[in-house]
């Protein structure tokens, strides 16, 4: 059964600009337009570019999609697993549900529509505030306050972002403090590390999980990043979308990521985990200091082999899907992403995961998971 529907805006790592991280959730069986956000490197652009193509019913499979390495375009079987339910644009469901629900959208024109949809995000959860995962939501902002929109939004994260948010970006100086007018249209709300939150527009649970994503250049300060868990709570299924991360260092006191992994196999059974979005940025030939508190293939094979051994199945990860994203674009000959699904596929192989389900994240296609 789906449970989840899953827009991906932006799952680039840069240093190109466009089509940073930025994914939009919503329940899979709903008939409300709302939606929540996981970070804003994305935002009414692509919604814009989304809408003007429509709902495309080919589920995907004989589509090329932007590749720009070896041909300008590239079939988009080579980077998705063949059971991945998959699709381009915006769904169906949601496009129904905003004719229904939103006044005059069917006669609107697509940039009244894309104002219209973007309304409808009603909470933005953001993993940490480097400009990749925040961007578009910052130069979306003052449409927030528009006249036309009627709803609030509300950004959550841990301390370390939202403290940082409103301290270096909406500071008057780098954007202006849209959270300080008075009415209120814009909030900023903390999160607590490990702490279940009832998110406020859909029946799911939200749990927050800080991670490290390496040190500060100058001072050597720990840089944080979040995991977050979403728990649909009629059905218990779950999804895990994850921020930049790095692993946890050998003889750091701080062992997160393993914490994570074993609240994950404590509290949601495998058949319930409906699929993990996390970063893999650089391939296996980037070295140490190349990654700058970032995944490699084989970091992130370590990590989902912990995983499996906490669940202690005896078909590894099977049926799970892993969705990669946040790789970084580098001057090479190849697709960067193709490479890394290759050498994440062969290293899930010789860890015995399973049938592990791995993809690339694509901007502007949606997933059910
Ligand atoms: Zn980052
Ligand atoms: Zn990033």
């Amino acid at each position: 059964m789906v449970v989840f529907e899953i827009t991906i805006l932006g799952a680039n790592g840069g240093p190109f600009e466009y089509g940073t991280q930025c994914f939009v959730l919503r329940p899979a069986k709903t008939e409300d337009p709302e939606l929540i956000a996981v970070d804003g490197g994305t935002g009414m652009h692509q919604l814009r570019e989304m809408l003007a193509q429509g709902w495309d019913d080919n589920e995907g499979y004989d589509e090329l999609v932007p590749s720009f390495y070896e041909h300008d375009r590239e079939p988009i079987e080579f980077f998705i697993d063949s059971k991945l339910n998959i699709q381009k644009g915006l769904s169906k469901s949601l496009l129904q549900s905003l004719k229904r629900n939103k006044e005059h959208f069917e006669g609107a024109n697509t940039t009244i529509k894309t104002f219209k949809l973007f309304e409808g995000i009603t909470d933005y959860y953001i993993t940490h505030p480097h400009f990749d995962h925040i961007s578009g939501l910052v130069v979306n902002s003052p449409s927030i306050y528009e006249r036309e929109n009627t709803k609030k939004k509300t950004i959550w994260g841990l301390p370390h972002t939202i403290d940082a948010l409103q301290k270096h970006v909406f500071n008057d100086l780098i954007w202006p403090n849209l959270p300080a007018v008075r009415s209120k249209k814009m909030k900023l709300r903390c999160l607590s590390p490990k702490k279940v939150e009832k998110c406020t527009t859909f029946p799911w649970d939200v749990i927050p999980f800080k991670v490290h994503h390496g040190i500060g250049v100058k001072a050597g300060a720990p840089v944080y990043s979040t995991f977050y868990i979403f728990r649909d709570r009629q059905t218990n299924d779950s999804i895990i979308i994850c921020g930049d991360v790095e692993q946890d260092q050998r003889g750091c006191d701080e062992a997160l990521l393993e914490e994570f992994w074993l609240y994950v196999a404590d509290n949601i059974p495998l058949v319930h985990l409906k699929g993990i979005l996390v970063e893999c940025s650089c391939p296996l030939s980037s070295k140490p200091e190349q990654l700058y508190g970032h995944l490699s293939p084989t970091h992130l094979i370590n990590e989902l082999s912990n995983l499996s051994i906490l669940y202690n199945s005896s078909r590894g990860l099977s049926g799970l899907n892993v969705i990669v994203t946040h790789v970084k674009e580098t001057s090479a000959k190849r697709d960067p992403r193709l490479t890394i699904l290759e050498e994440l596929r062969f290293l899930a192989h010789e860890r015995n995961l399973g049938d592990l389900r791995i993809s690339i994240a694509l901007g502007g296609h949606t997933l059910f998971l």
